[in-house]
């Protein structure tokens, strides 16, 4: 999978600490890091830097705020559905 990076400048690099769900695979840790980082550009309202990863459904995720819950955005994964099923 290719990503393409764009090439802006931000005032300030956030740096987002990630918290995963247990139940997410994490082989997939990665790619959701990646997107969480190209995603969130500025850190919650209540000034916590650490978001908290849960599984919704089997290929959705919820991304919030480690300290209050905020959600910042749902992220579909994109699942091979053959390493899935059995
Ligand atoms: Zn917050």
């Amino acid at each position: 999978m290719a990503y393409q990076f764009k090439m802006e400048c931000y005032p300030r690099r956030i740096r987002v600490k990630i918290e995963y769900d247990s139940d997410i695979p994490s082989n997939l840790r990665p790619q959701i890091a990646r997107e969480i980082k190209e995603s969130i550009k500025s850190p919650c309202s209540c000034g916590c830097d650490e978001v908290y990863v849960s599984l919704q459904a089997r290929n959705l995720l919820d991304v919030k705020c480690y300290d209050c819950g905020t959600s910042f955005f749902e992220l579909e994964l994109e699942i091979d559905e053959e390493t899935l099923e059995h």
